[in-house]
């Protein structure tokens, strides 16, 4: 009786990240830490699952929470949810520990939501994030853009457009809510059926809808902007300062309110031109003023952003830039005697710092040479049955057809490789 093996993939919405897209992961991750970490942010790491009245709070009727949030109990029967977004549980960390402010941090890892899958669109993303927890400075709403302005120049990105609006504080939110209800309600007709029902209960959200007849009447709707208080107007008057003296370009859109239900002020979203509009957002963000309390903790303000690796990826191939770093091999041992020598080698080479690999299998001298070419490295070391009976080493480098084979003895091919590597000075 033959049994026929299972055969797995991976859940629909996930991907392998694979070498060498691998490669380019690690690439635009060091970008990213390296510049949330000149600015003085230090990273932080929360549970990938949480309590999910942590995730509740950032409004019971988005979708992010409604729709598409990955709820489970646990054995002992504990309602967890698997993070959606990286806000709130960062928020829900400064309410538990307390830190001195202002906390400047950065996270990035994987986040869960059950949409239907697309292109730059996953059931499992991955973001990069920083908060920015403390202060109600403008100038902060300024930094923050900033750096995921910086972030999106330092890979390459040229057609990317910065929209920003102003939520204003809780009130303004409340008179504007009010007034956007019934601008809405008496053009309900007119509103996709599938965004109607939130009309009633959750306007705001009808502002965010990607559907055209919603959008045709949302457009004329009244604008936020018009029911900022005047301290509100202040703030938001230094940050368009601020974008202007830092000479990033931005563009105020009204019915940037964002999914989430935690915004005051300043929001912001940076999108490319070179991706499908459904598609776009590269990196979202605003000001979370209220959150922190929501949560068990002190009234604290808070600024951050959330940018989306895979989209900013996508970005980067739709404008042709940041390609996969190439091999970082330097040094291929090729051992047609009997393999000790590239056992040992490879080994004395990587403890000196240098990349060193070889092939295995006892393989011939062309299969192995081949391999050598391959896989980048600058410096082939040639050990075959003649160079161990001298205790020699040759040396071939590959990316210079004219240079000539040279032979050193064994015991100085390691200062030799160093020096043909500029590691001697
Ligand atoms: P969208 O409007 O595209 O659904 P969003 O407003 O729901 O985005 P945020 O909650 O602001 O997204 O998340 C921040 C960023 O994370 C987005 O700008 C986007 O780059 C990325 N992102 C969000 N959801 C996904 C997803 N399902 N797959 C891939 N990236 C995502
Ligand atoms: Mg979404």
């Amino acid at each position: 009786m033959s049994k026929k093996a299972n055969t797995f993939r991976t859940p629909i919405g996930t991907r392998d990240l694979m070498p060498s897209d691998s490669a380019r992961w690690e690439a635009v991750t060091n970008v990213f830490t390296g510049v949330a970490s000149r600015a003085g942010f230090s990273l932080v790491d929360t549970p990938i699952f949480e309590d999910i009245g942590v995730f509740s709070r950032i409004g019971e009727g988005t979708d992010v929470v409604g729709k598409e949030m990955y709820e489970f109990r646990d054995r002992s029967d504990r309602p967890m949810a698997l993070r959606p977004e990286g806000t709130a549980a960062v928020c829900r960390a400064f309410a538990q520990h307390r830190p001195a402010v202002p906390w400047k941090v950065y996270y990035r890892g994987p986040y869960f939501r059950y949409e239907a899958p697309q292109a730059g669109r996953f059931r499992q993303f991955h973001q990069f994030g920083i908060e920015s927890i403390g202060s109600d400075d403008p100038d902060i709403d300024v930094e923050v853009i900033a750096l995921a302005w910086e972030v999106l120049r330092s890979v390459g990105l040229q057609r990317v457009l910065l929209i920003v609006n102003s939520m204003g504080d809780q009130n303004t939110r409340i008179l504007y809510q009010e007034a956007l209800r019934s601008y809405l309600l008496d053009n309900s007709n007119e509103i996709d059926e599938q965004d109607r029902d939130k009309v009633a209960s959750h306007p705001l959200r009808v502002l965010d809808s990607k559907r055209s007849a919603t959008q045709a009447v949302t457009n004329d709707a009244p604008k936020i902007g018009e029911y900022l208080s005047s301290e509100a107007e202040q703030h938001f008057d230094r940050v368009k300062d601020g974008l202007g003296s830092l000479g990033i370009p931005f563009a105020i859109e009204p019915k940037l309110v964002r999914g989430l239900d935690y915004y005051t002020h300043t929001t912001f979203e940076f999108q490319s031109s070179a991706l499908e509009t459904a598609q776009n957002t590269v990196c979202g963000g605003g000001r979370y003023n209220g959150l922190i309390e929501e949560l068990g903790g002190p009234p604290t303000p808070g600024i951050g952003f959330g940018m989306g690796i895979e989209r900013l990826l996508l970005a980067c191939d739709a404008e042709e830039s940041f390609p996969a770093p190439g091999s970082d091999t330097q040094v291929w041992l090729v051992d047609v005697a009997d393999g000790r020598s590239a056992r040992d080698l490879t080994h004395q080479l990587r403890n000196l710092g240098i990349v060193a690999d070889r092939a295995f299998d006892g393989r011939s001298m062309r299969s192995q040479m081949r391999s050598a070419d391959r896989s980048g490295a600058e410096i082939a070391l040639i050990i075959g049955e003649q160079e161990l009976a001298d205790q020699t080493v040759a040396i071939r480098m590959l990316r210079d057809e004219e240079a000539a084979q040279t032979i050193v003895p064994r015991d100085e091919i390691l200062r030799e490789v160093e020096r043909l590597l500029g590691l001697d000075s």
